[in-house]
């Protein structure tokens, strides 16, 4: 995969392009269920990236990664902040002194889903991010080690993302804010499932745009 730290630029704006369009959906889903910031502190903790990215695009991935992971958990406050922050230096820690090819990346995205259950102390099924990362990862995974072309392993991505973002809506929370309301949770899906669905998916179509470039 011909991915370098020099397409963050743009996956940022791809990714702000799609927070922003979905902006009115996801506060509304935080503020059904938790305190309504999680839009602002991923934008938040966005716009410090994006400020660096001249920057990152000309690290090696695991420097990037890492000093992205940092500036996430410095900036972004929230729960989400220190997730998304430990997500991307867990991604750092695997990408050390790995190429990017698809073995690589699916270990290192296992690697960061790894530590926000470690640092989530959470797991699938607790109405989080969780229930969109982790079957995203075991997509990936799995059409990783089947050698599935690129398209396929990236459609089936985003569609276990979807699916596993959706099935928050049905689940009360034992984790975060919204396991304050017990039943009161189920009926809506939870922000940062729906955040981390979106940016899968970004990134992924941006992969796809990528790879149709070369
Ligand atoms: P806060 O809840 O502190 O206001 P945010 O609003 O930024 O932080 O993020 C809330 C999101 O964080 C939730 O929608 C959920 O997806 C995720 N989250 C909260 N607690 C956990 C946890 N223990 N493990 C995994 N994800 C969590
Ligand atoms: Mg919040």
């Amino acid at each position: 995969m011909d991915i370098s730290p020099h397409h963050l630029p743009r996956f940022l704006k791809a990714i702000n392009a799609e927070l922003d369009s979905n902006a009115d959906e996801i506060i509304g889903l935080d503020q059904a269920i938790g305190d309504g910031d999680h839009l602002t502190n991923l934008q938040r903790g966005l716009e410090a990236v994006q400020k660096i990215e001249v920057e990152l695009s000309e690290m090696n991935w695991s420097d990037a990664l890492m000093k992205i992971g940092m500036t996430l958990m410095s900036t972004m406050g929230g729960a989400s902040g220190s997730l998304f922050g430990s997500f991307f230096l867990a991604m750092s820690k695997a990408a050390k002194d790995k190429t990017m090819d698809a073995q690589h990346l699916a270990a290192m995205f296992d690697a960061g889903v790894s530590s926000v259950k470690q640092r989530g102390k959470a797991d699938i099924g607790e109405k989080t991010m969780l229930d969109s990362l982790i079957p995203a990862c075991e997509s990936l995974k799995q059409d990783v080690a089947n050698n599935q072309d690129l398209p396929l392993t990236v459609a089936n991505l985003k569609q276990a993302a979807e699916k596993g973002m959706l099935s928050t809506e049905a689940m009360v929370a034992t984790k975060g804010r919204a396991s304050f309301l017990g039943e009161r949770a189920r009926g809506h899906i939870d922000a940062g499932a729906r955040t981390s669905q979106l940016i899968i998916s970004v990134i992924a179509d941006e992969v796809i745009h990528i790879q149709n470039e070369n």
